[in-house]
This record gives structure tokens, sequence and C-alpha cells, in this order.
């Protein structure tokens, strides 16, 4: 792949990170193993940097600030609270509102905006649970330190009423079942999920290729984003035309689901089996999908990957299968798809070669290109913060307030508050 590749996927940024003594750092370090600077992810760089202490007690310097430290214009930071806790966040946040002018309104006092956005943790005086939950807080990152790339809005409920909330919830005895879903802005997890043995049970179960926490928060972040960006504006047309008419009944929809499966057909439309169940959950899983390819093509082309350079035969799409085969973009997104064919072979025949689980167990049906090629056009407007007004002809929004996704809370939608070490049990529906 070539920066021809990485541009055609709009506004994203290199995965590949170094530290300032130059070694390679990753998403998740705090510390470089080789001259141990403390290291922290810089929000608004979308990056990973070195960072040395400040002259005032835990305040921190970019390491490339250091030789001006002292000076009162450079940035001041401080960890987020969370990076002594069990989830060991490594977000830097710009310090008190004391030392630095522009100190966000969007976040908790003391919280990175990650960890703002988590609402209610389990009980942390289980180690188990601290184990689970720094699992499910790392996967969040990385979904998030994507979205910021991708230009997405990432919104707390301290700046919108329906912004983005996490419940990061365990089943409790006699308790109602906690089942990972979205509502209104609150995606619920079951911490569970993290356990990898009861993960790996529930996945053979279901008879599901795939399951991971990365691809539980990709699959209901793009409900979010489904209310954020496409409902009520002009993106709803077109969406039902490819995903067909999100109005009908969600919940009889799950219910014949899960008692008849998927039509035999399935795998000529949809990325998954569980996409067919309503127009929601096929945008949810091919958002997820679009994710999981822009992150791996990000990634690949981070750290100089080139899939030209691959000697497999493929089958290439064409731009007969996009959506918008006219669109002035769509020759780079064809080629962004085509390198993931490649990408991702040479990728299954790698994990393959060691015993593992193919990387990419998919193959993706050309109704399916289409799809994605909408949602990469919904996340390209979003960067650029134009979201078009709905049309005036546009249909009705549906009647049920509040069912698109597998399920359902009623969690109030208070502003986010400062995490609580508490089992905040919401009353969900099961799907
Ligand atoms: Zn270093
Ligand atoms: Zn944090
Ligand atoms: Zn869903």
């Amino acid at each position: 792949m070539n920066d021809e590749l990485a541009t055609a996927l709009g506004p994203t940024t290199s995965r590949s990170y170094r530290c300032a003594c130059n070694k390679a750092i990753f998403l998740r370090n705090t510390q470089c193993l080789n001259c141990a600077r403390q290291l922290g992810y810089h929000v608004e760089g979308r990056t990973m940097l070195a960072i040395e202490p400040a002259p005032q007690p835990e305040r921190w310097v970019l390491a490339r600030d250091a030789a001006v430290a002292a000076e009162p214009t450079t940035p001041l930071f401080q960890r987020c609270a969370n990076f002594a806790t069990a989830s060991n966040c490594n977000w830097l946040i710009p310090a008190g509102t004391a030392e630095h002018p522009h100190a966000p309104e969007n976040l908790t006092p003391g919280f990175c905006l990650a960890c703002t956005l988590t609402r209610t943790i389990p009980d942390m005086s289980s180690p188990v649970n601290q184990e689970l939950w720094r699992k499910l807080e790392i996967a969040k990152r990385r979904l998030l330190s994507q979205l910021l790339s991708l230009a997405l809005p990432v919104e707390t409920r301290l700046e919108r009423p329906n912004g983005l909330a996490f419940d990061l919830l365990e089943n409790v005895p006699g308790g109602p079942a906690v089942l990972t879903g979205h509502d209104e802005g609150l995606i619920t997890l079951n911490i569970a999920e993290a356990d990898d043995a009861e993960r790996e049970k529930i996945r053979a179960a279901m008879h599901e290729s795939y399951r991971t926490l990365l691809g539980h928060y990709r699959h209901e972040i793009g409900h979010y984003y489904w209310d954020r960006l496409v409902k009520d504006t002009a993106w709803l047309a077109p969406c039902r035309e490819l995903f067909g008419d999100e109005t009908v009944d969600y919940a009889e929809s799950l219910q014949r689901h899960y008692k008849e499966g998927p039509p035999a057909d399935w795998p000529l439309h949809y990325v998954t089996s569980y996409a067919t169940t309503h127009p929601w959950e096929d945008w949810a899983e091919t958002w997820a999908h679009y994710l999981h390819m822009a992150d791996t093509v990000d990634t690949a082309v981070s750290f100089g990957l080139d899939a030209n350079s691959v000697d497999i035969e493929s089958d290439p799409y064409t731009l007969d299968d996009l959506w918008k085969p006219d669109d002035p973009n769509a020759e780079h997104f064809l080629r962004f798809l085509n390198s993931w064919v490649l990408l991702t072979s040479v990728l299954n025949e790698l994990t393959r070669s060691m015993g593992q689980p193919d990387y990419y167990p998919f193959v993706l049906p050309r109704e399916a290109i289409g799809k994605l090629h909408f949602i990469h056009e919904v996340i390209r407007s979003a960067s650029t913060g134009v979201v078009p007004e709905a049309p005036t002809q546009a249909a009705p929004a549906p009647s049920q307030s509040q069912s698109q996704s597998q399920s359902q809370s009623s969690a109030p939608s208070a502003p986010a508050a400062q995490p609580v070490q508490t089992i905040e049990a919401a009353p969900v529906k099961t799907d």
C-alpha cells in the first residue's frame, strides 16, 4: 500500500509511534523500555509521545518541550486519574485550569476523554473485575483513538445530552442479565465479555467466527453513529436504499432471527449472518467491518507494508460494486478495498501458519461493498463537520423510539459522572 491508499481513507493518522529516543512505542505503553521515559497518549495529536516531569509536581511536558519546560507558555499535562487504577489509562490531559487556559469543559475533572465516557465500572474490590476492566478499557481506548483519527464526533454527556457513555456492568445474582447494547448514546457491555474463556464459550455457542471486545465496541458505536450522523439527515434515504427500511419492528425482527436463523443466501448479501436481523444490525455490522479494515490498513501503511507486492490471485472489486462509482474519490476507495483483500489473504495465511484462527474470517460479498462505500462517505462527511440537512421528503423517523440495538436500557441520560466504583445494573431487554 502507499500514501494514496492512506489518503483514500480520509483523515487517518499513523499507528506507528516513536519515543523521543526514536524507539518504536505502542498505543498501550506507559514507559519506554529503551530510555525509561514516561509515555502518554496525546489526544490532540492523536499520537503516543514521550513526556518528562515539569517543574510543578505531578505535571508533565512533552519531551520535545523539555528545554522550555519552565516557560509559562509551554503546555503542561497531567496523567489521567485512572493512570493509577487497574485501568492504567495512559492518556494525557491538559493540566488544570489554573495552569492551562483551555482546560476542556467536556471532561470530568481529572479524567481523560476515554475515562470520562465510562459512566459505570464494576465492583473494583474484586481482583477479577480489575483485570476485566483493564482489558475493557484497553479495547475502548483503541476504539476511541481511531474515532478521533477519523475525525468523527466523540462527545461526552457534559456537552451533549445524548452524547456517548459506557456502562461496564457485571451480572449480579438475582439481577437482570446484562446485555451488550446501545441506547441513545449509552453503550452497555457485560464485563464477562472480557473473560477469554467466557467469551469463547459464547462465540462457539453462537456459531460466530469472530468475537472480541473491540468488535463489540465497533458494532455498538455503529448504532450510536447511525443516530448521530444518519437519522434525521439527508443520508437517511440512501441508507434505506442500501440497508433496508429500519422502521420494521425491531423486536419482532430479532425474535424471528433467533427462531428461524438467517436466510440461506445471506453470504451473498451481508457481512455476517447477524446483519440479516434488521437494517440497523446490518448497518452496525458493516460499520464495524469498516473500522476493522481502516485500522488494519492504517497500521499496515504506518509500518510500510505494501499490499502491491503481495503475490496472490484475487478477483478484484470494480467501480460498479461501489455505491457511487462516479464519485471523485471512488478510485481511491476501490484501491483501498482491493488492497484490503490482498492484505487479509496473507494475514490469514500468517495466522494459519501459527495454528491460530483466521485473522479476518469473513468474505465480503459484492453487495456489502456498496454499503461500505456509503459508510466511508458518511464518515468523510462527518470529518468535515458537514452533515447534510434532511430533505423535506425524508421519511418520518421510526415509530419505535429506542430499539436500535441488541438491548436497551432505561438508565437516565444524566451527564457523565466520574466513574463510580459500584455496580449499577441497568435493566436491559433480552435480544
Ligand atoms: Zn525511549
Ligand atoms: Zn483516562
Ligand atoms: Zn447491534
